[in-house]
């Protein structure tokens, strides 16, 4: 199948992007090449020995570590890490973790205007996005700023050996869903379809091994080049209905990000499938045949990814909000998008009945 198009607009970013097992060690030559000498490290509570060892290795260039990032970005944690950041005369900044410390990264670079270098530890893609989600008394907003895109990244899959298969598959569920939303998007061009098409590949070929055996850093490479590719599509062209639910989800009933983006994607779809018929057929290829839908319901069942709203946290009782929120300023959407119709779809998804009933 060919994706060209006769017509297209299309963003390229000017990004270092360095990919292979252990460069997490080589972070002092980036620090370098920036011209800085000071780096903050970031990291959440729980991955703060990864900081400290990372601080480790960078040595005289380490200013400290800040491990307090949390998720969906809270103002006041950036705060803090701003202020420490200036406290230590930083002038770099090194995230290490999931998309929770890069968005931390982010947030602090957009408010210290320092360089950052990420190392992500999971399949999220923030790292290639200029987007970044804060939340204030209980609000998320979302900015996207080329400043906010981080200048280096240093991809190791050694760094997701440690990651919980359960974890691994939600976030490359995470990962999928911008390859998928992007190969529909209205601003898509032939280079964000083939790095979509590309990207979900490489997890399709690759996360069964994954979850066979969480230390096989082979397998673990090809899936984080799949999460580079589908984060870069995530930065270069519209989302729709599908990230639009899962923000309402998150922001409104607090359900973990890549989980609901696990559980959405098979119903987020379906409620799109004809409309989008011809841009979808990438899904049934790559992932087994069968409609998109239901080849990426059979993927992530087969991979033992949660299937239902009310398994991650979700109460019936508080579906009518998140619709509420969903059908507020909706995203563009091949498919017409209504009340009732997201009512029907979260209850689907509720229920972790087939995608589409
Ligand atoms: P996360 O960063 O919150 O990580 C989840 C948990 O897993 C954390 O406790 C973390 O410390 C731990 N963890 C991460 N990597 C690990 C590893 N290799 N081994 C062991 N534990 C590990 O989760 P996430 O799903 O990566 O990121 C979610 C956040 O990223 C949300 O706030 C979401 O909005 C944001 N996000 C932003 C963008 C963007 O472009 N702006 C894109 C994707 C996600």
């Amino acid at each position: 199948m060919s994706y060209f198009q006769p017509n297209f607009i299309a963003h390229g970013a000017s990004v270092r992007v360095r990919f292979g097992a252990g460069l997490r060690h080589c972070v002092a030559e980036e620090i370098k090449r920036l011209d800085a000498q000071r780096a903050l490290v970031l990291s959440t509570p729980a991955q703060a020995d990864l900081a400290n060892q990372t601080a480790q290795d960078i040595g005289a260039s380490a200013a400290g570590v800040f491990s307090k990032a949390a998720m969906h970005t809270p103002v006041d944690v950036t705060e803090e890490a701003s202020a420490c950041a200036r406290r230590l005369k930083a002038d770099c900044l090194i995230a290490v973790g999931g998309g929770s410390t890069v968005g931390l990264g982010k947030a602090v670079a957009l408010r210290t205007g320092l360089p950052q270098i990420a190392l992500p530890t999971t399949y999220a893609g923030s790292e290639a996005t200029p987007i970044l989600g804060q939340t204030e008394n209980g609000a998320k907003t979302t900015l996207t700023d080329p400043a906010i895109r981080p200048d280096v990244i240093v991809y190791d899959p050694e760094l997701l050996s440690t990651l919980p298969v359960p974890a691994t598959v939600a976030s490359a569920l995470n990962a999928i869903a911008h390859a998928v939303e992007a190969l529909y998007a209205r601003d898509r061009n032939p280079v964000s379809t083939a790095l979509a098409v590309n990207g979900m590949r490489a997890f399709a070929n690759a996360l069964p091994r994954v979850a066979a055996d969480p230390a096989d850093i082979a397998a673990r490479a090809e899936t984080l080049y799949g999460a580079w590719l589908c984060g870069t599509v995530l930065g270069q062209v519209g989302m729709a209905l599908h990230h639009k639910l899962c923000h309402a989800l998150g922001g409104s009933l607090g359900l973990p990000h890549a989980e609901t983006h696990a559980v959405v994607l098979p119903h987020a779809v379906a409620h799109n499938e004809a409309a989008a018929a011809r841009e979808l057929e990438p899904v049934s290829e790559v992932f087994g045949g069968g409609s998109p839908a239901a080849s990426l319901r059979q993927f992530a069942e087969a991979a033992g990814a949660p299937v239902a709203l009310r398994d991650i946290g979700a109460q019936r009782a508080d579906l009518p909000r998140a619709a509420e929120d969903a059908s507020a300023n909706p995203y563009w959407n091949p498919a017409p998008v209504d009340r009732g119709s997201i009512e029907r779809l979260l209850d689907a998804a509720w229920e972790g009945r087939a995608p589409g009933s």
